[in-house]
């Protein structure tokens, strides 16, 4: 005989009871015991999961069913279920369910998570929801209003997959500091702000509480993007932004074992004025399941376990990075070959008093070592070689122990040339407006002993006193040819 479909929901709906009920009482842990345990309990280890410690990883395409009634309740979305892969699965829910408990830390405010299978994916996640026509108006031309000084890869999906393929117009904001700048862009037809903070690599920062103000006065949300500071120095989503976007390949997979990236949105947000419940009743979950169903970009089982691995040292390493990161930006801004350095953390950038309000590393106050609040800028830096853009490769080349790499919050410290690296498609043009000269590095310092990166930086940058560098990078060699890699 068949149970009937109400039989499910209401055993989903239990289910559904006792996860909000564990989930509020990790919600009063400190943000350490969040990261390391997540949502994943125990109970459910026992339950399903054959008593591991470690969150499941089911690397299956599909969910099966136990009859008719439970996949007609399933797919109509009346009880939890992971279903198909390209929609959820186990090991994305325990990343999804940790990111969205960091990134609302110490508030009472909801948020679900979306996995994307990379920080990209997660911007046009977020974006494209409110891209949408509006019937009453078909032929308004649709713009957004974001900061300039974006990550490369973000600088290009504004202004070649949106703004010229699509018509729809970024309107930049070029000197994010100026909350006037950013108002004066918005009119009736503006559907979301954008911001990257600090961004990648030009630290630039602004008032979040303000530019909020200005966006909801619009009724229009505020997107962050939150993948250089991490949950454990900002929580936006707790100033008052409405979605977070993060490259969880970054700072939260400090190992560099894959590519992953997350949206996060505050649940209810009743006060936007566009006109669609389901988007504004919970936007993570109406991503989840339907543009990102129909668009298929989510996370694999796999790149989700890594990440939720790192995830659980995140606080400890951000900080760690942060003070090894203002050390070698002590150094670098008294060097002779140095034009400047970009750091919030120097006291001397002209965003640091503003960067303190906001930048702080979570829970320092609980911490032994401090028990204080602390701030902590992360480890992200960016310096200026004197000499222009020869000197910079000249110093980048003889670099040893740093990866020349564009990559950044990595465990092993990085550096690149934006200009011919993350940041070469935009043109000189579009380098010129976010402030992205040749001779710009980007440092990205890691958990090694700091002393060990400054004598490194200081043994590269001997190379403009005319010492030789004597390199420790191999040869290619006869071994070498057995890589896959093209070697010349
Ligand atoms: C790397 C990066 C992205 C893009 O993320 P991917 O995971 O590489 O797709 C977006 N924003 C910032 C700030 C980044 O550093």
């Amino acid at each position: 005989m068949s149970k009937g479909v109400n039989y499910y929901v209401e055993a989903g709906k239990r289910a559904m009871q006792w996860h909000a009920e564990y989930q509020l009482k990790m919600k009063k842990c400190k943000f350490d015991t969040i990261a390391v345990h997540g949502i994943y309990s125990m109970q459910e280890a026992l339950d399903f999961n054959q008593g591991s410690i470690i969150e499941p990883m089911y690397m299956a395409s599909s969910q099966a069913y136990r009859d008719s009634d439970e996949m007609e309740a399933a797919l109509s979305y009346q009880i939890p279920t992971w279903c198909y892969s390209r929609i959820a699965n186990p090991s994305m829910y325990y990343l999804e369910g940790v990111l969205a408990m960091l990134e609302t830390y110490g508030s009472d405010i909801t948020a679900t998570c979306c996995a994307t299978a990379s920080g990209m994916a997660a911007i046009q996640s977020a974006c494209d929801p409110f891209l949408t026509v509006d019937p009453k108006n078909p032929d308004a031309k649709m713009n957004f209003v974001a900061t300039c000084q974006v990550y490369g890869g973000t600088f290009q999906q504004f202004a070649i997959r949106k703004d010229q393929e699509k018509n729809i117009e970024w309107r930049k904001v070029i000197n994010s500091a100026n909350i006037e700048e950013w108002e004066s862009l918005i009119d009736k037809n503006t559907r979301f702000l954008y911001g990257e903070m600090p961004s990648n690599p030009g630290q630039a920062f602004f008032d979040l509480e303000k530019v909020i103000a200005v966006a909801h006065k619009h009724g229009i949300p505020l997107i962050i993007d939150n993948t250089v500071g991490s949950p454990a120095l900002l929580r936006p989503l707790v100033w008052g932004a409405d979605i977070v976007i993060q490259s969880v390949t970054k700072s939260l997979t400090t190992s560099g074992f894959g590519i992953a990236g997350a949206v996060i949105a505050k649940n209810n947000l009743s006060h936007l004025r566009i006109e669609n419940d389901e988007l504004k009743a919970n936007f993570g979950f109406y991503i989840k399941a339907l543009p990102n169903r129909d668009n298929g970009p989510n996370i694999s089982p796999m790149n989700a376990i890594l990440t939720l691995n790192d995830i659980r040292t995140l606080r400890s390493k951000m900080d760690l990075m942060s003070r090894n990161t203002m050390k070698v930006a002590e150094f670098l801004s008294k060097h002779k070959h140095i034009e400047k350095v970009d750091y919030l953390g120097l006291e001397n950038h002209p965003l640091h008093q503003l960067a303190k309000k906001y930048l702080v590393l979570v829970d320092s106050e609980y911490d032994d070592l401090y028990n204080e609040k602390v701030n902590r800028y992360g480890h992200l830096m960016s310096f200026r070689v004197k000499g222009g853009a020869q000197a910079a490769r000249d110093v980048f080349d003889g670099l040893q122990r740093i990866w020349r790499a564009t990559d950044l919050g990595r465990i092993k410290s990085v550096a690149t040339i934006p200009a011919i690296s993350t940041h070469s498609q935009q043109g000189e043009e579009g380098r010129k407006i976010a402030d992205i000269p040749a001779n710009l590095i980007r440092l990205c310092v890691g958990a090694e002993h700091a002393d060990d990166i400054i004598a490194d930086l200081d043994q590269a940058l001997g190379v403009l006193d005319g010492k030789k560098i004597i390199s420790t990078s191999p040869e290619y060699s006869a071994a070498g040819a057995s890589s896959a890699r093209l070697r010349y």
